[in-house]
């Protein structure tokens, strides 16, 4: 589970990690009211989505006046921002992030995830904060140090002096002290949250020789949620994609990609399968679907109406291949949901497997059109020839 930015600033501040002074909004006009609590000029206006590389989509500003703190917001606000990480339609903003601007001498990446290779928390350190750090450790694989933490021991003393032995130019005696207290710290956040990343970038040294957090991203183990009760009350199921939300009520197993042609198959490994057939025929699947072992014909009405409300499909492959779920079921669900949706776009089907003849036998008879395919390969040209 993700968490936005004032909320992860929230549990930082009660943690004792500094970050700025800040409040949320939700309108232009809190927005301005925030400030005028604030010290500044400068102040910044943050979006707040759960995605990185708003600084460079144009959601982070550092303004110099009230009127410009309004200005932004309504900017920010007005329209979907789109990152990197959002993909092309963006991501509605509904909150601001107002705060302080600080005066940044000297910019460090800290992190913490776990490393599933030494099955143990590792954390990051970099001198090259601001920057993504993925970019970093592709280009200047040395400005990335990693620290592994033994989970019986805690994050030790040693292990901050050798991240700070690691970076130029050296470290003012109490800049040292700060960084290694906010390492300690961020230790204690993740463990005590189970968390499965935490990240600050940039962790930031003021003119002032201050150590803040001026940004902050966790994320939470969902198979630790039933004991973090508090944490599992800071989802924002806005931030969710609305047909994976609309997915996940009927426990369908969907996430919406880039593409244009719809899949449903049951069972992740021949929905990966049919995704690679899909891309190997030239197109690009719209979506992941695994309806998954034991589909009921309601799931599978339904999995096919939210294929179908994703308007940039333009053809759908339903690739079954009968084991506990059987044919027969896939094709009523299929004829139900043609009942309830129109099929504007070409449906290849494709079946084998228990009660494979009932099911073709309910397909045919249906006033559905459909083609058949014989094998999935077949099936993945047949698909992509609607689109290219
Ligand atoms: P993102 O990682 O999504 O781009 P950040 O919170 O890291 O967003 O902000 C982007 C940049 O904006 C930071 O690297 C920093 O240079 C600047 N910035 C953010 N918050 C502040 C602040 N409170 N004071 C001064 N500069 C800030
Ligand atoms: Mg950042």
């Amino acid at each position: 589970m993700k968490i936005h930015e004032f909320q992860a600033k929230d549990l930082f501040r009660n943690a004792g990690i500094p970050v700025p002074k800040g409040n949320v909004a939700a309108t232009p006009e809190e927005a301005v009211e925030i400030a005028k609590t604030l010290d500044g000029p400068p102040w910044v206006v943050k979006a707040q989505i759960h995605a990185g590389g708003r600084g460079k989509g144009g959601g982070v500003k550092v303004v110099k006046s009230i009127e410009e703190v309004k200005k932004a917001a309504e900017d920010i606000l007005s329209k979907p921002l789109v990152t990197h990480q959002t993909g092309p339609a963006g991501q509605k903003v509904r909150n601001l992030l107002i705060e302080e601007g600080l005066d940044i001498e000297r910019e460090f990446y800290l992190g913490i995830v776990i490393d599933r290779k030494l099955e143990s928390p590792v954390m990051i350190f970099s001198q090259a904060g601001g920057m993504e750090i993925e970019e970093v450790s592709a280009k200047n694989p040395e400005l990335v140090l990693f620290e592994n933490i033994d989970i019986t021991s805690g994050f030790m003393p040693y292990q901050a002096r050798s991240f700070f032995y690691g970076i130029e130019p050296m470290l003012d005696k109490n800049v040292f002290r700060e960084l290694s207290a906010t390492m300690s710290k961020l230790y204690s956040l993740f463990m005590s949250n189970d968390c499965s990343l935490v990240e600050i970038n940039p962790l930031v040294v003021t003119s002032s020789g201050k150590v803040v957090a001026l940004d902050a991203k966790i994320n939470f183990d969902d198979n630790a949620l039933f004991r973090q009760k508090d944490i599992a009350k800071l989802h924002d199921s806005h931030e969710m994609d609305e047909l994976e939300a609309e997915a996940s009520k009927y426990s369908l197993n969907y996430i919406r990609l880039d593409g244009n042609i719809g899949a449903m198959v049951n069972g992740a490994g021949l929905a990966m399968a049919t995704m690679d057939v899909i891309k190997l025929a030239g197109a690009e699947p719209a979506n992941f679907l695994d309806v998954g072992g034991g589909a009921t014909e309601e799931m599978v009405k339904n999995g096919l109406k939210i294929i179908l409300t994703d308007k940039r499909v333009k053809a759908v492959l339903i690739n079954i291949f009968g084991g506990i779920m059987r044919c027969d079921v896939l094709a009523r669900g299929v004829v139900n949901a043609a009942k309830e949706v129109d099929i504007e776009v070409p449906l290849i089907v494709r079946l084998e497997g228990t009660n494979v003849e009932e099911g073709r036998e309910i397909l045919k008879n249906s006033d559905l059109d459909f083609s058949v395919a014989g094998d999935i390969e077949e099936a993945g040209g047949m698909v992509a020839k609607q689109v290219i």
